[in-house]
């Protein structure tokens, strides 16, 4: 049985009639960017996060995290801090803004250490950005109390975690903004890219909707030095689609990762670790294994894709050699990149597909 890593085409096929109904309705409206779809999505988005939310729609994920830095006003000179095996946008949307990634290593779950997080604060730390890896969630009443306790922004990178809550409240809704990306393989998936800005503060949010058209609130009248990173009405449209089932599409993947959870029973793989009042939606299942490389190898000979989310740390990077940074410096980190590995998880993955993998995984 060939199985892959993951699958974005039976997501489509599930509520096919209604993306195509969707797609149609913008091809024969005549207007394909920042129109009514964008404002109807931006509402409903903003909505599902409760009220008093305003959302912005942008480009892709990436361009979500440097806008929402840039307009809380973090540029150079300025420190954020960040985990150090997250996926490399988390730290380009801060580095991109002329600010400085201060890295902290992860725990257990794979986020970021909150017992850490006060040693890497500085006079020059402006903001602490968690990412929710993998649809997991961090602690979120200490970190809130840690960025209230030395006054620091609070960014959340949503873009593996949309629906993820802690204790009933959803990831996002924490802090100054949270930042989504709808890359197709996320679990809110566009045909194509799109991201989300949401905040508790319109201003912010406004400030967002002008860095995306050019620095313009005013068509033609230009306030700042702006990007073009607008979400387009295509990719809007087809994203109300999706959102309609964020239930069951989260639901799929919590029962895919509960079934994980019990049958995997090889001592050999670490499974990933439930947080208590955590609700996971399972982005990745991520697994450990000292004989990861193996494993992989192992898997292949089966036809089971797996992904390294990721390989490579952030702070060993070419792209972040200006940092100074060596091998050794984030020893957790760098573990997890040499033992991580994403198996099979995806929305319309059927029992004997799994049990096929948990097999394999079992007879490893
Ligand atoms: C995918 C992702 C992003 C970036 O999203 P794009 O839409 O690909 O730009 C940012 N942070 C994390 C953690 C991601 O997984």
């Amino acid at each position: 049985m060939k199985i892959m890593a993951n699958r974005m085409d039976l997501g489509f096929k599930m509520h096919q009639d209604e993306y195509e109904e969707a797609a149609l309705r913008v091809l024969r409206s005549g207007w394909y960017i920042l129109g009514k779809e964008v404002d109807a999505f931006e509402e409903e988005y903003a909505a599902f996060h409760g009220e008093g939310f305003s959302c912005a729609g942008v480009a892709n994920g990436l361009d979500a995290l440097v806008l929402a830095v840039r307009a809380m006003g973090i540029g150079e000179g300025d420190e954020v801090i960040v985990q150090g095996n997250t996926y490399i946008a988390s730290v380009m949307g801060i580095s991109i803004n002329g600010a400085t990634p201060v890295f902290v290593e992860p725990d257990e779950h794979h986020q970021i250490d909150v017992s850490k997080i006060e040693a890497a604060i500085t006079d020059r730390t402006k903001a602490v950005m968690v990412v929710h890896l993998y649809g997991h969630i961090c602690d979120m009443d200490k970190i809130t109390g840690i960025c209230k306790k030395h006054n620091l922004k609070l960014v959340e990178d949503c873009a593996q975690a949309h629906g993820a809550k802690w204790k009933g409240k959803l990831a996002g809704t924490f802090g100054d903004a949270g930042c989504f990306s709808f890359y197709p393989s996320k679990n809110i998936g566009a045909f194509g890219d799109a991201g989300a800005v949401i905040s508790p503060d319109p201003e912010l949010i406004k400030k967002v909707k002008v860095i995306r058209n050019y620095g313009s609130g005013k068509r033609y009248y230009n306030e700042v030095v702006g990007v073009n990173s607008r979400l387009d009405e295509m990719q809007a449209a087809l994203l109300s689609v999706r959102m309609k089932y964020i239930g069951e599409i989260t639901e799929e993947r919590r029962k895919i990762a509960a079934v994980y959870n019990e049958k995997i029973t090889n001592p050999a793989i670490v499974k990933p670790v439930q947080q208590e009042g955590g609700y996971e939606v399972y982005h990745q299942y991520v697994i450990r294994s000292e004989r990861r490389d193996e494993l992989i190898e192992y898997l292949k000979e089966k036809e089971i894709g797996t992904i390294i989310h990721y390989p490579v740390p952030p702070h060993l990077q070419q792209a972040y050699e200006y940092l100074g940074h060596k091998k050794g410096d984030l020893p957790i980190s760098e573990r997890y990149a040499d033992e991580v590995l994403s198996i099979p998880m995806y929305n319309g993955m059927s029992d004997e597909e799994q049990q096929y993998v948990i097999d394999a995984l079992n007879a490893f």
